[in-house]
């Protein structure tokens, strides 16, 4: 840790979003000292979490003037985590035994998370902070401080200055389409799956997914439920990948990835397989976008790399006064949020400092040097993957705070292990009660929990 030269200073800090990683960006800095002003669109927390039956005019979602819908999430989503590993440190995400109401499982429904998101933001008085329905239009630096310009729902904007501003605002909203030769004539309909909620309109047709990760294996088995046949199309698999799998709907196909899309209706695979398809759906991913963000071409985002990021979180020139909190996709999120947000509240008060500009600027071109040696595209500059834990305890270390517990960082591995092994069942089925079991005893040594839930190893279920 960077030992901090200045007195400790409150600040005036707009957060932007009031998703997982505003509220807890929110608290952290609150927490700090700092004045706090969040601003979200929507009428309510959450984020990502709150379902909405409505999806985008543009399924595809290339066109840049469609009216946006911000949730991603579809009917029957379940966490893709386990719970324990999810939640915020001191604020576990344990079942409510005692509210019927709630869902206890342990990779329980997106209605859940919601509601712990909102259990969390009551519990430390977030919502006090929070200009619901209020939009960020305009973000840019003036004199050494930023200017916020935000419209509310009656169409009013306003400008303010504040000291520093915090960038929450997600990245599962603007759909990366995977291009597909001869797509263009192909005649069929295409989704991605940030419109997808439910698999009515699929009834008895024949569909082809694209991607088969935790969105794209969920996608394709709940397709499979109503319609006449679904086929994978996976680019991690060998050429040859052809294979029925064993799913109680009989109807569902994995192959490697589409050769071509044909005006007939037809797509091949490089498996040599082909099928007539009425729907393709992509759940090939998402792509970072800040439409509110002016800083005079000093920040850009090429091939979905932000930059220049330092650590993924401050843009060397513009720092401490802009940062982003959650960029860093898959792994744990909302501990990474609350590590992140930390560090950025300790920044802004002046406990920690950060290294001058040019020492952040060259840190960062030895990581995308470093990057670009191991052959990782620059696509997944923010993708962390089994470095996470260690960025993690990078970022903890410099502001002070606990390391993320192992258990954690195991629970995610083995989940991750099952899903790809077990993705009909990896969710009910598992095999790390021993993890759960540190997970719990670390909550009741912190005296986080009064009762078990009936999973737990020793509860006898
Ligand atoms: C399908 C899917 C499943 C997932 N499953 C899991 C899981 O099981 N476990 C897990 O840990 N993670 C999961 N994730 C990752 C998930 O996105 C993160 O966990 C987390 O919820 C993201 O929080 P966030 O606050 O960064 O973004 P969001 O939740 O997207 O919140 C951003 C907020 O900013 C607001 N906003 C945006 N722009 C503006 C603006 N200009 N002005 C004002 N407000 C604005 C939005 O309205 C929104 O409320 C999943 C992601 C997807 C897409």
């Amino acid at each position: 840790m960077a030992p901090a030269q200045n007195p400790i200073s409150s600040k005036h800090v707009a957060v932007i979003g009031a998703g997982a990683s505003g509220l807890i960006a929110a608290r952290e800095l609150h927490r700090e000292g700092h004045t706090v002003v969040v601003f979200e669109r929507e009428k309510q927390v959450g984020g990502l979490w709150i379902y909405s039956p409505k999806s985008e005019s543009d399924p595809l979602g290339l066109d840049p003037t469609r009216p946006i819908v911000h949730s991603s999430v579809y009917e029957s989503l379940r966490t893709n985590l386990p719970r324990e590993c999810m939640g915020f440190r001191d604020f576990p995400f344990v079942p409510c035994v005692d509210d019927f109401s709630r869902d206890s499982r342990r990779y329980p429904s997106h209605r859940e998370v919601l509601a712990y998101l909102q259990d969390f933001a009551r519990e430390f008085k977030i919502e006090e902070m929070v200009r619901f329905e209020t939009e960020v239009v305009r973000v840019e630096t003036v004199d050494g401080k930023w200017r916020v310009r935000s419209k509310n729902s009656d169409d009013l904007s306003k400008d303010e200055i504040f000291d520093a501003v915090v960038v929450c605002s997600g990245h599962y909203t603007e759909p990366y389409v995977a291009h597909i030769p001869g797509i263009k004539s192909w005649p069929g309909k295409q989704i991605h799956s940030h419109n997808y909620r439910v698999p009515g309109p699929f009834k008895n047709e024949v569909v082809v997914v694209i991607g088969n990760f935790a969105s794209g294996a969920d996608i394709s088995r709940d397709v499979a439920k109503v319609a006449k046949e679904v086929h994978i199309a996976s680019r991690g698999s060998e050429a040859s990948t052809y294979e029925k799998l064993s799913v109680p709907t009989n109807n569902l196909w994995i192959h490697s990835e589409i050769e071509t899309a044909c005006d007939d209706g037809s797509i091949f695979f490089k498996n040599g397989k082909a099928v007539h398809a009425d729907t393709v759906v992509y759940c090939t991913g998402y792509k970072y976008k800040f439409p509110f963000l002016e800083t005079n071409g000093y920040m850009s985002i090429d091939d979905n790399r932000v930059e220049p990021l330092y650590k993924h979180v401050f843009p060397p020139a513009l720092a401490p006064g802009l940062s982003f909190v959650g960029l860093p996709g898959m792994g744990i999120q909302f501990v990474m949020f609350e590590i992140q947000s930390k560090w950025v509240a300790a920044i802004l008060s002046g406990r920690v400092t950060l290294p001058a500009p040019e020492k952040m600027m060259e840190d960062l071109i030895a990581s995308y040097a470093m990057l670009e040696a191991l052959g990782i595209p620059k696509r997944h500059t923010h993708k962390l993957g089994k470095i996470q834990s260690k960025y993690l305890d990078w970022v903890a270390e410099e502001c002070g705070c606990q390391l993320v517990e192992p258990w954690r960082t195991q629970q995610v591995d083995r989940g991750y292990g099952r899903l790809v092994s077990n993705p009909e069942n990896y969710r009910d089925e598992w095999d790390d009660d021993d993890l759960i079991k540190e997970a719990y005893e670390d909550f009741a040594s912190k005296k986080l929990i009064s009762f078990l839930p009936s999973y737990f190893p020793e509860s006898g279920r």
